[in-house]
């Protein structure tokens, strides 16, 4: 049997909130273990929320979540600084529709003051539609919170728990509490899966599972009634409909459904609130979907249901009385259990972790300062938000920032790398540290490749890979193995021109003719337009090798009228290749346009060649067309691994050699759905419908 594992304080469940008290102990000489039951942190309610940071008016005055929410909010602002985490204050409007409303907005003001939130007043109509031009005109007033902010929310949880265990705590994952046994001396020994823990101080902060926590000591007052928040997010071409969080008048149960700007420029509508028996139901629903789309218009009524690209659900970890719980006893010296930690949860984190450290301290917890505490932690490079220089010198430094993965959100292999070395093993891990995946394609194009990186990186076998850890197996099968590539090495500080010859500057060009797209028809307008006489002609193709959608294609019926011989579509656009070879046209691969402006330019990036802008006289965009997501086209339900594209489950069979399922259902059973009926079955699937 494995030996206990002994420490000071143990916090169970690495939500938002334990790990902000696992760093507010590390502050300290102590030994803090943390334990989680999942294989990362920030899985439960701290990674599907609204992401707002509440001003603290919504809270009747009096009850802990009053006290608590405005505190925390001032709190967050320095701590995404210090741990550089994504955070905007942008401020929030309550709006208005009758007179009667107007008396509630009253009664939040004044609310909000005997909480002590700053800077609430109610605007006029007017005043409100400067500020926010699309809301609905009808309205006639609204209640202005300066304070209110919005975040990364899983972000912020990974930072605070880095910077915990950069400061000495220990992250234990996938350690599942199972029971708890108090000796008369006061130690609790706790039993995982994995091992046991002992302390003097034991903090519950399980989230929808504290009441389970607190059973196990035989405090059994407690039981959480997960209330459900469907949430739905829009296309980032959406993101400039509101710049404020816009709430409606709040109902008795819930805040109603927001239109909340992200941190990442998109919107997110919702939540609803819907009580559950179940604690796994993650699931969304049409019935949900239909609501926060008639509450949000009602507000907004430009939204359009076809802007929605992916949706989620949240379990708020909520009790009958609707307030936190911060529950010590005498009968349990030295265990303190959080539970009903629902909405604003995430925004009173920081300040519950305070209160937390002078709880302990009361109890007799000795706090010597860590002399060695370093508030700050350093975030990895957002290739995204940097600006063309800024770019062209990571690339040089480090080329697989030049090799864009996640072409939505603009996310690079060096990004994905630099997440896995940061502890990311599960697709989901990687998607949440570099929003990988979050973009209109919601990882249809990039999962594949993210995939291959993790498995290379992190040394996981792709049979292995999980979506989010647990039985999420990304895979049912492997046909073949996919070709073993080498890790990266560990960054060299690079040269003048970079470790592989890439420029540290901004290289300039021109040509007479750019196509964005190296696919059929990228390849075909290639040769018609040297055939024209055009002089130079560029073919950019982000893919690896030019030939696009017809690379993955196996089937044969390519190519009839064209050749008048029945080709795989690999063959089909292997003749094309061949004659833009011929005609000297140049095709780059492996290389991303970021941006083309109305001068014409191109700004790409590539591994190889670094950042470079491109002038041509005339620009054709050939790029393809994308699938829908089940977002798109509205269909509910839950976010298990194993829903793939039939663009990606024919990319992972006829280019990877790896069957996505053994037995597969298909929705669609036009042209594509049939194909794809047919390899899978070849490949050794059951086609179930
Ligand atoms: C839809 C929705 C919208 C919300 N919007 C907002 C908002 O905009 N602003 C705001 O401030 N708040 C919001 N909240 C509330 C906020 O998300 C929560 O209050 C906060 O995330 C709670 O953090 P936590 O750490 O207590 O819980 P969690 O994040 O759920 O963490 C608990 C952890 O405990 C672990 N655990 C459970 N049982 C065990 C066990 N037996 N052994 C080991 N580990 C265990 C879990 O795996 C989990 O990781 C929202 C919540 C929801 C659901």
């Amino acid at each position: 049997m494995r030996k206990a594992v002994f420490s000071d304080v143990i916090i169970i469940g690495a939500g938002v909130v334990g790990a902000a008290i696992a760093r507010e102990l590390s502050r300290y000489r102590l030994k803090v273990a943390l334990l989680e039951k999942e294989c990362d942190v920030g899985l439960g309610s701290s990674k599907a929320n609204s992401a707002i940071i509440h001003a603290g008016f919504h809270a009747p005055s009096g009850t802990l979540k009053a006290k608590l929410t405005p505190s925390g909010n001032h709190l967050h602002e320095e701590l995404a600084r210090q741990l550089c985490v994504p955070f905007k204050r942008v401020g929030s409007l309550t709006i208005a529709f009758t007179s009667k409303d107007i008396g509630i907005l009253e009664r939040l003001q004044k609310q909000g003051k005997e909480n002590a939130v700053s800077g609430l007043r109610i605007i006029s109509q007017e005043e409100l539609l400067k500020k926010e031009p699309r809301i609905n005109p009808k309205a006639k007033a609204a209640l202005y919170a300066p304070t209110t902010g919005i975040i990364s929310p899983y972000e912020m949880t990974i930072a605070l728990v880095e910077n915990a265990a950069r400061n000495g705590a220990q992250v234990y994952l996938n350690r599942r509490v199972l029971g708890i046994q108090v000796d008369p001396d006061a130690t609790k020994i706790i039993r995982t899966n994995r091992g046991v823990f002992k302390a003097r101080w034991v903090i519950n902060s399980a989230g929808l599972h504290s009441d389970e926590i607190a059973k196990m000591v035989g405090i059994t007052k407690f039981e959480i009634v997960p209330r459900k928040g469907e949430e739905y997010i829009l296309d980032r071409s959406k993101g400039n409909l509101v710049s404020h969080v816009i709430y409606p008048v709040p109902t008795l149960i819930s805040e109603g459904v927001l239109i909340i700007p992200t941190v990442y420029g998109n919107i997110m509508l919702g939540p609803t609130a819907e009580e559950v028996a179940d604690k796994s139901d993650f699931s969304t629903t049409g019935e949900g979907f239909r609501h926060v789309m008639n509450r949000a218009r009602k507000l907004l009524p430009c939204l359009s249901p076809e802007d929605v690209i992916g949706s989620f659900a949240g379990l708020r970890a909520s009790l009958p009385q609707g307030d936190f719980v911060v529950y010590s006893s005498r009968e349990v010296p030295g265990f303190i259990s959080l539970i009903g930690i629902d909405s604003s949860g995430l925004t009173a984190a920081p300040i519950l972790a305070r209160m937390m450290v002078k709880m302990l301290d009361q109890e007799g917890l000795k706090l010597r300062p860590n002399v060695d505490f370093h508030p700050t932690r350093q975030a990895g490079i957002r290739f995204r938000q940097l600006s063309p220089q800024e770019k062209a010198e990571a690339v040089a430094e480090n080329p697989p920032y030049g090799k864009v993965v996640c072409v939505c959100e603009t996310v690079s292999e060096g990004e994905i790398v630099d997440a896995i070395r940061d502890g990311a093993i599960t697709l989901d891990g990687v998607k949440f540290r570099t929003h990988l995946g979050m973009g209109r394609c919601q990882g249809s194009f990039c999962h594949l490749r993210a995939a291959e990186i993790l498995c290379r990186e992190g040394g996981i076998s792709l049979r292995k890979l999980t979506k989010k850890g647990g039985k999420s197996r990304l895979l049912a099968d492997g046909l073949a193995s996919p070709a073993k590539r080498k890790r990266t090495p560990p960054r060299k500080k690079g040269t003048a021109r970079g470790v592989h010859g890439a420029a540290r500057s901004v290289r300039r060009t021109e040509v007479s003719l750019a196509i964005v797209g190296g696919g059929a028809a990228g390849l075909a307008a290639a040769v018609a337009a040297r055939r024209a006489g055009a002089q130079d002609v560029l073919v950019l193709d982000r893919n690896e090798k030019a030939g696009g959608v017809l690379l993955q294609c196996k089937h044969e019926g390519f190519g009839l009228r064209k050749f008048r011989v029945s080709l795989s579509g690999k063959e089909y656009i292997q003749k094309f290749l061949g004659q833009a070879r011929k005609l000297n046209v140049k095709v780059m691969a492996a290389t991303t346009v970021l941006e083309i402006n109305s001068h014409k330019e191109i700004l790409i990036v590539s591994e190889k060649e670094g950042v470079r802008n491109i002038r041509a006289k005339t620009i054709i965009l050939a790029m393809g067309c994308r699938e829908r997501q089940r977002g798109e086209i509205g269909i509910p339900g839950g976010r298990p691994a194993g829903i793939f594209t039939a663009g990606a489950a024919q990319q992972w069979i006829n280019m990877k050699g790896c069957l996505p399922g053994k037995k597969v259902v298909i929705l669609g059973s036009g042209d594509v759905g049939l194909i794809m009926a047919r390899r899978l079955t070849l490949g050794g699937a059951k086609v179930e419908a």
